[in-house]
């Protein structure tokens, strides 16, 4: 590819808030597409609102990027020789440009106030007028000009907009035309002379070569005005693809009521940075092949075309995301498992800092037990109750558990149970199935019967992971220093059988 059309394009965010899906399915879009396309991917910063612009947002925004694995060859922490590519370190470039387009009358000097422009757009509103600029600084004579600058009046520039027509072929949205009568004549320079997201996106998008700009679709009426100023500095225009709205799954604009939404949160609940790509680039993307949804990046990117992006609204269903991340977390060999479970397995305190070889080894046995049951890593701790003691005392049960020892029949074979359990010291898969038959000959239960009450009173739950992998962890568990107590099977069935309606002497 020569370098007349090397594609160049950029992800620009501005670091007001925590990074979201919508912006990260941006980013992942523009660094697919350079990707698949052997360009360049650009990391800009556009921190010209200096009161919300936070430099922790842009330490974060940079963290998830690499998180996610979206590493970018050119910009902010990397370099490259289009820098800077932080904006507020480029205000000398913006005045230098906006003077051009002033010495060429390209743009005007306009010196309403905002008082001034209030009052016309409350007189436009009330006559059902479309509200814009009224043009009246447009043709003040440059003397004129001169005498309210020295007179000390603050003025903004605003950029000419030409008569006619402007329009644009977008890569994702088709050919969208207006006439410029709709556009006010931007301003480019405030009053304080600070430049405005339109003018530093068009001078910065030209002096970094961008071929392609791939942005949110709340982006689509700014194009319009950004065409006319490349047109006015005489430079090319890039191609301008736009991304659809991500909605939530009642279709409302996703939003903090629809769950997690920044990358800061998920990347808290434990889910992995390579199912949350796979997820994303299914927003509003499909490969061409046919069913084909677990995709790891490096294939994505080979398949990533902007002419399957669909202009539909994208639905974001964590249902979806969640069973995409059980799938990837499915895949992990056990050992690397309990590495990444570990800090979300501290913060629950369910295990110490330092864990001593036998406390490794039955945290290891413990998250096998469970793993195909979480979605994301930090439901270890909710997954894990069913190992660890009762928070509450009594311990409670669940609903099914609860039901189940009530029934009399139920009732008798728990209770043989734990008799039997009583009389032997520990208990072990082997003994546990000696005394089940026991159970059994005793009550004449099988089955489900059986096996149900046995269940509910050793763990308090109706259903769970398996009971011969269960009991081995109540009984190494107690021995153990844990920072929440496991305990024993007797000491399990003895809780329990404290509940009231359920209470026995032993
Ligand atoms: N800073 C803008 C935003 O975060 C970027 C818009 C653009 O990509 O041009 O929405």
């Amino acid at each position: 590819m020569d370098t007349q059309t090397a594609v160049r394009v950029r992800f620009a965010p501005s670091p007001t808030g925590f990074l979201h899906v919508g912006n990260v399915r941006t980013a992942l879009f523009n660094w697919l597409f350079a990707g698949r396309n052997e360009g360049v991917f650009i990391l800009r910063i556009e921190d010209t609102d200096a009161e919300r612009s936070k430099l922790k947002y842009e330490k974060q925004l940079i963290e998830d990027l690499q998180w996610l694995g979206l590493e970018w060859g050119e910009g902010i922490e990397r370099g490259g020789e289009c820098g800077p590519y932080r904006q507020s370190e480029r205000y000398a470039i913006y005045q230098q440009y906006a003077q051009r387009l002033l010495d060429e009358n390209k743009a005007f000097r306009c010196f309403c106030t905002e008082e001034e422009l209030e009052q016309v757009r409350q007189a436009q509103l009330a006559h059902n007028e479309m509200q814009r600029y009224s043009g009246k600084c447009r043709h003040l004579s440059p003397a004129e000009v001169q005498d309210r600058r020295k007179s000390g009046a603050a003025s903004t520039v605003r950029l000419r907009v030409r008569p006619g027509t402007v329009g644009f072929s977008d890569l994702v949205f088709g050919r969208i035309e207006i006439d410029t009568n709709q556009i006010s004549d931007p301003v480019l320079l405030r009053s304080d002379s600070s430049p405005t997201y339109n003018f530093c996106c068009v001078v910065d998008d030209t002096l970094m070569k961008i071929s392609h700009v791939i942005r949110g679709e709340g982006h689509l009426s700014n194009t319009h005005r950004q065409i006319l100023l490349y047109e006015a500095l005489g430079v090319s225009i890039p191609q301008f693809g736009h991304l659809s709205t991500i909605l939530g799954p009642d279709g409302q604009k996703l939003s903090k009521r629809h769950g997690a939404t920044s990358i800061e949160e998920f990347r808290k609940q434990g889910y992995l940075p390579e199912a949350l790509v796979n997820y994303l680039s299914l927003l509003g993307w499909s490969p061409p092949g046919e069913g084909q949804e677990i995709l790891p990046l490096d294939e994505i990117k080979q398949q990533f075309d902007l002419s399957r992006v669909l202009k539909s609204p994208a639905i974001f269903d964590t249902a979806k995301l969640d069973w995409m991340n059980r799938s990837y977390l499915s895949k992990i060999p056990i050992d690397a498992l309990v590495e990444m479970a570990k800090p979300f397995a501290v913060r629950a305190s369910l295990i110490p800092g330092q864990m001593d070889l036998q406390t490794k080894e039955w945290f290891t046995q413990a998250v096998d037990l469970i793993k195909t049951r979480i979605d994301y890593l930090d439901q270890i701790a909710s997954e894990m109750a069913i190992v660890y003691g009762f928070d509450t005392d009594p311990p409670k049960l669940d609903a099914e558990a609860q039901d189940l020892l009530r029934n009399p029949e139920a009732r008798a074979v728990a209770l043989e149970f734990l008799r039997l359990v009583m009389e032997r010291d520990i208990l072990t898969p082997e003994i546990y199935r000696e005394i089940v038959a026991k159970v059994k000959a005793d009550t004449k239960q099988k089955g489900r019967n059986l096996f149900h009450p046995i269940r509910a009173a050793l763990t308090g739950c109706g259903s769970g992971p398996d009971l011969e992998k269960l009991i081995p962890l109540y009984e190494e568990g107690s021995r153990l220093n844990l920072p929440r107590k496991v305990m024993s099977c007797r000491e399990r069935l003895k809780a329990i059988f404290t509940i009231d309606d359920l209470r026995m002497t032993i």
